[in-house]
């Protein structure tokens, strides 16, 4: 089966690069209907009770690589382990359409920004701050109209939200859109995904034209700069969608890069990871 899709997922659904939609009318209702509980444990309650709350700020973000990692992937910071509440949180989120979610799944996101930026957690921003420019991973088409909604890109607005209360100038930039349908990755193992996603993604002309303009003569006084690219994902697994969307983005850009994901699998934290190189970000 073919889809517009997005790929290493939580649940194999697909995505799309267009604008963030209306939630469903039955949601909706059924929302006004059912008794409001915790969607991470159940608890009766607040949707979002103070433990899972608590649970996806429990750690501190960390640099995080599949195994194997693929080539080309930019380094990459987590949250959380996708287990537990977190994960429940997650699915709850992009799959029931549970939007109150995204303020706290951004802030925790937000976390992971600043660790990419290397930028200590809850201290103020520098005096002269990086623009930081959030690229969520596309949906597909049939994705989005399937959830009402585009669960990454209310992500990265939530992240992005909490980041300039914070001081550091941070903005959405949705870049990338699907170049091509590609094939449903949940029965495909790592090696299969990386060829089935390999070219599908793109710059859309409105990024390759910000990101690729003519620099001014002084490198010094190019406003992009100031800019760090930052990837948003929900979750990494094999690195498959963050490798091809940093591969996208690359033949437009010399800009540092880097990608932040509320989870990663447990076993992606259970390894201290030393990311090097010259696309680690600095500041
Ligand atoms: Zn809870």
């Amino acid at each position: 089966m073919h889809t517009t899709g997005k790929t290493e997922d939580l649940d194999n659904g697909s995505r799309t690069d267009a604008p963030a939609g209306a939630r469903p009318l039955w949601r909706e209702l059924l929302g006004l209907l059912l008794p409001t509980a915790c969607a991470g444990c159940d608890r009766p309650g607040a949707p979002l009770c103070r433990d899972c709350a608590a649970a996806l700020t429990a750690r501190t973000p960390r640099p995080v690589r599949p195994t194997p990692a693929p080539r080309g992937l930019p380094p990459v910071h987590a949250a959380v382990p996708y287990a537990d509440e977190p994960r429940r949180l997650l699915l709850a989120h992009k799959e029931r359409g549970a939007r109150s979610l995204a303020a706290p799944l951004g802030a925790a996101l937000a976390r992971v920004v600043r660790a990419g930026l290397e930028v200590p957690q809850d201290t103020p921003a520098p005096p002269q701050p990086p623009c930081v420019l959030l690229i969520p991973v596309p949906s597909s088409a049939s994705s989005r109209a399937a959830r009402g909604h585009d669960p990454t890109l209310r992500l990265a607005e939530g992240a992005a939200a909490v980041l300039r209360r914070a001081g550091l100038p941070a903005r959405v930039l949705p870049a990338l859109r699907h170049a091509r349908p590609v094939a449903d990755q949940a029965a495909l193992r790592a090696a299969e995904r990386h060829a089935n996603l390999s070219g599908a993604l793109a710059l859309s002309p409105a990024a390759h034209h910000l990101l690729t303009a003519p620099s001014p003569r002084s490198p010094s006084t190019d406003p992009r700069s100031h800019l760090r690219l930052v990837l948003i994902d929900d979750l990494m697994t094999t690195g498959a969608t963050l490798t091809e969307a940093a591969r996208s983005l690359r033949r437009a850009t010399c800009l540092p890069l880097a990608a932040a994901v509320v989870a990663a699998p447990r076993v992606a934290f259970e390894e201290e990871w030393e990311l090097t190189g010259n696309l680690r970000f600095r500041w």
